[in-house]
């Protein structure tokens, strides 16, 4: 199987698998793991923040990060295909208790001239904007990295209307890689970030949340709350240590893979490829093959490749560690050949 679904697929690294099983531990309900508390304080380290926290899943650590922001009753200003918004059950609802005051976007990148208008007044009718969340890389817009002045500028606006900024960095290493900067030169523009370990880092549970010590200790209760308080997870973020030490560096491989395929997907017979954002993701369009996605995911699944359908005629393919150059070679290959026939 050549699976190109997600770059969640990943296993875990022998590197991996050898520090879980050797990971030093105790109960980190207490704080007690050692393992927990240094994955934690390296997270923050990177991301240039006071404190993190370990979460086994983005899901919650945007959760977290939602809710220590914001009060019942407030809008969170998100863009409209933002992951918040769309893939998460309606957390911001469900936990946060804000309603999303959402804008459409060309890239999924927010501006702070689009964000200012839809900041509400304080009156007895709108509800008053409490966050504003920014997803980097952007998922659904196809891997998308927002540009740093932009990102800055929304920072600078946010601070002047004293709002907050969370960013959903499910690949945050992955904006870094492609801009070729430190993390903390992207952290610096959000008061709360998350990442997620179990994606192109590969390990295979985990995210972070960072941001100062006040929120984590805030946002450590909140994990409690949602059920999200573990007990020797050193075992977990023994692994969440070796993605963030070894693997970052190597995440342009991750683009360059993706680099091709978008070359070389748009080179068969009725392939639209979306434009290539130099991250590990890669749409195209199928319409012009005759088939729906659907058909076309079910075809490939038969010749041992798997990508997504995201919609009626959209496919996705995400490049991780599990799938190398040749193994993408044989996936277009394969695709070529149904395509041919
Ligand atoms: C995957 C993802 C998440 C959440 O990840 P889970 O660990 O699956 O809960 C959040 N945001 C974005 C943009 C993602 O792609």
């Amino acid at each position: 199987m050549i699976d190109l679904r997600s770059d969640t697929v990943t296993k875990p690294t022998p590197a991996m698998r050898r520090a879980m099983a050797e990971a030093e531990v105790g109960d980190d309900v207490y704080q007690e793991d050692p393992t927990v508390n240094r994955l934690e304080a390296r997270a923050a380290e990177i991301m240039g923040k006071e404190a993190g926290l370990f979460v086994p899943t983005g899901c919650m650590g945007n959760t977290i990060g939602m809710t220590v922001h914001t009060e019942h009753g407030q809008e969170v200003i998100c863009d409209s295909r933002a992951h918040v918004l769309n893939y998460e059950l309606s957390m911001m609802a469900w936990f946060a208790g804000c309603l999303a005051r959402a804008i459409p976007t060309e890239r999924g990148h927010l501006s702070w001239e689009a964000i200012a208008k839809e900041i509400r007044p304080v009156g007895p009718h709108a509800a008053p904007t409490g966050l504003i969340a920014v997803e980097n890389t952007h998922n659904v817009a196809g891997g998308t990295v927002y540009p740093l002045e932009q990102l800055a500028e929304i920072k600078r606006g946010a601070e002047s209307r004293g709002l907050p900024v969370h960013m959903d960095g499910a690949r945050f290493f992955h904006a870094a890689t492609a801009l070729n900067v430190a993390p903390v030169e992207i952290a610096q523009y959000a008061d709360t970030v998350m990442f997620c370990l179990s994606k192109g880092l590969g390990a295979p549970v985990g995210s972070m949340l960072v941001g100062t010590q006040k929120q984590m200790d805030k946002g450590r209760l909140l994990r409690k709350r949602l059920g999200g308080g573990m007990r020797q997870a050193g075992v977990l973020a023994a692994a969440g240590l070796v993605a963030l030490e070894e693997m970052r560096g190597r995440l342009g491989e991750d683009h360059a893979n993706a680099a091709y395929l978008a070359e070389a997907l748009a080179q068969l017979p009725g392939i639209a490829v979306e434009p290539y954002a130099g991250t590990n993701i890669v749409f195209f369009d199928v319409a012009g093959t005759g088939m729906t996605a659907a058909e076309l995911a079910d075809r490939l699944l038969a010749k041992g490749v798997v990508m997504i359908a995201m919609g009626p005629y959209r496919m996705r393919a995400v490049t991780h560690f599990d799938v190398d150059r040749a193994a993408c070679e044989e996936a277009v290959a394969l695709l070529g050949q149904l395509l041919h026939n």
